[in-house]
């Protein structure tokens, strides 16, 4: 027995799930998402594409996510940081940091945001969707993916100790066999470690199958779902039947869009508005399920920061927690949300395998 059973583990070390305050389970310090990029139809001589981000290009991204290169990456330690300053100042304790292989995941930059700014970091391990996959994942087995979450968790990343402390954002999308492999992987480290596991999927409306599918892929192999959280199911609320089919299982269901307000050109994707998160939010807390529920901006685009006009990390701290009240929430289901919920996760339980 190691002693992270019972403990969450940042960037700088283990800490006490006492220690832990208000978190956003799922944002991006630094990310790079150009392997994402599209050009778009109109964009004919890729000037849009090529670009630097500006006012301009952020309200066009807002609607063609991927269209602009430059929106897609950020690497600036010094806004980094301011922008972590803000959500600090309005009373943030953790960040969830989900930036996996793949999208550029830098454990030293990492290091030193949660260093300047106090502010608790975890950071992920394992990969993310397909078209982000590096060259060299092809030659990886199955038991090798493992072994090297394993060994991120406890031993530390590229050679620098510092050690992830959850898994995820595993990327799936549809998904494909690259994707099953990485998320059977991702879930067998889970047992192996006792970690949290946060998988991105990808909400299509009218195939409920393929959520159900990644949780008996995940179940399969030993994972935990009382201990795996399914991002970026803030779309699901319009089919509350299916939100608690996953919630019978046991799983977490995240709402990590808070600030996306855009339409999007794949209308059946576009977003909802903070509103109606709320609202949904209040539902579940309604049907006891506010245990089951985690909240984040999921910042992964340079126009969401407070630097470049968006909503920052410190949205839902600043304006959006006032809002679970006025939908009805009790102040400690308020706190099951922003802590409670974050404790229990990240903290570490006996490995299973
Ligand atoms: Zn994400």
């Amino acid at each position: 027995m190691t002693d992270r059973v019972g403990r969450i583990q940042t960037v700088l070390g283990l800490i006490e799930p006492a220690e832990l305050g208000p978190t956003l389970m799922h944002e991006h310090l630094f990310f790079d998402l150009r392997p994402m990029h599209r050009r778009a139809e109109w964009d004919i001589d890729g000037s849009f594409a090529n670009a630097p981000a500006t006012p301009a290009t952020h309200a066009r991204s807002r609607w063609d996510w991927f269209a602009n290169i430059d929106e897609l990456f950020v690497d600036d330690e010094a806004t980094v940081i301011e922008e972590v300053r803000r959500f600090a100042a309005a009373g943030g304790s953790a960040i969830v940091d989900c930036t996996t292989v793949g999208l550029a995941r830098d454990p030293q930059a990492i290091r030193r945001v949660s260093e300047a700014t106090g502010v608790h970091v975890t950071m992920g391990a394992g990969y993310y969707q397909d078209r982000c996959l590096p060259a060299a994942f092809d030659a990886l087995t199955e038991d090798q993916i493992t072994d090297e979450i394993v060994r991120d968790i406890e031993i530390g990343v590229d050679g620098t100790g510092i050690r992830a402390g959850h898994i995820g954002e595993i990327g799936t999308t549809v998904p494909t066999e690259r994707e099953l492999r990485s998320l059977r992987a991702a879930a067998r480290a889970q047992a192996r470690t006792g970690a949290h596991l946060n998988v991105h999927q990808s909400y299509v409306p009218g195939n409920r199958a393929i959520q159900h599918m990644l949780a008996d892929t995940i179940e399969a192999v030993g994972g935990d779902l009382t201990r795996t959280v399914f991002s970026h199911m803030d779309r699901t609320g319009q089919d509350p039947e299916q939100q608690l089919s996953l919630l019978r299982r046991g799983l977490t269901i995240e709402y990590d869009e808070f600030g996306y307000e855009s339409t999007n050109r794949a209308w059946d994707r576009s977003s909802v508005q903070d509103g109606v998160r709320v609202r949904d939010i209040a539902r579940l807390a309604e049907a006891g399920y506010v245990g089951q529920v985690t909240v984040a901006h999921d910042v992964s685009f340079k126009r969401m920061q407070i630097a470049n006009g968006g909503w920052g990390f410190s949205h839902l701290l600043e304006r959006v927690r006032d809002g679970f009240r006025w939908a009805g929430m009790t102040d400690r289901e308020i706190e099951m949300l922003f802590v409670d919920n974050p404790r229990r996760l990240l903290t570490f339980v006996p490995p299973t395998a």
